[in-house]
């Protein structure tokens, strides 16, 4: 009996497709490759991008007004999902469209009070790995899968708490403008710097894009 019972495990668990990551729950290997992928980069990215940080046109264009004491605390947040990230205990798990979080359009949702599970959309994997696009690709104004993440993550009480106070690269560029204070704790101005970090990088200062127009969503 006991033979049996075990054969038929046995059995069981060679019928089972590849195992999936176990960091990542309700996605399949596929999902788990291509999260395991943006996590690596999404942490280059950001520490290029805490390195990155000074009185520059990006910087201005998502933070405000350059101030040494903001920017310390932009390039202490950038730094502290780059630790995040590097300790491997980020994890995600893959929901459904019509799940909690996943009915509006989003593409990924955290819980701040909730360290360091990040929900993923259905529609995340269908958003451009940034490391894919080019200064001016239009594609990006829907955002990136790197810097979904990076919005994500700054998000987390033990990283930077950043708040929502407003989403699109219109509308935060100009609340940069208006308001830098409020600019430091959003956590689209995230996104969008070291998106636009990664984008510009081999671009002269000269020939840098204005800001992409905002995408209707
Ligand atoms: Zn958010």
């Amino acid at each position: 009996m006991w033979r049996f019972v075990i054969l038929l495990v046995g059995l069981t668990c060679a019928s089972l497709p590849a195992a999936a990551d176990s960091r990542f729950a309700g996605c399949d290997v596929e999902q788990s490759r291509i999260i395991d992928d943006a996590f690596g980069t999404a942490k280059d990215l950001t520490l290029k991008a805490a390195v990155a940080v000074g009185d520059t046109a990006d910087y201005q264009r998502w933070f405000g007004d350059y101030s040494a004491a903001n920017a310390e605390q932009v390039r202490a947040s950038l730094k502290s999902i780059v630790v995040a990230l590097r300790s491997g205990a980020v994890t995600a798990q893959c929901d459904l469209v019509t799940d909690e979080g996943c009915d509006g359009g989003n593409y990924a949702w955290v819980y701040a009070h909730e360290p360091y599970l990040m929900h993923l959309c259905p529609s995340f994997f269908n958003l451009p790995p940034l490391t894919a696009l080019r200064p001016g690709d239009r594609r990006s104004d829907n955002g990136t899968r790197e810097g979904t993440i990076v919005h994500e993550i700054s998000h987390f009480r033990p990283v930077a708490q950043t708040e929502d106070h407003c989403y699109s690269r219109s509308e935060c560029s100009q609340m940069a403008q208006r308001d830098a204070r409020r600019a430091i704790e959003n956590a689209d101005s995230y996104q969008y710097f070291t998106e636009d970090v990664t984008y510009f990088a081999r671009q002269p200062m000269a020939d840098k894009p204005p800001p992409a127009p905002r995408a209707n969503r």
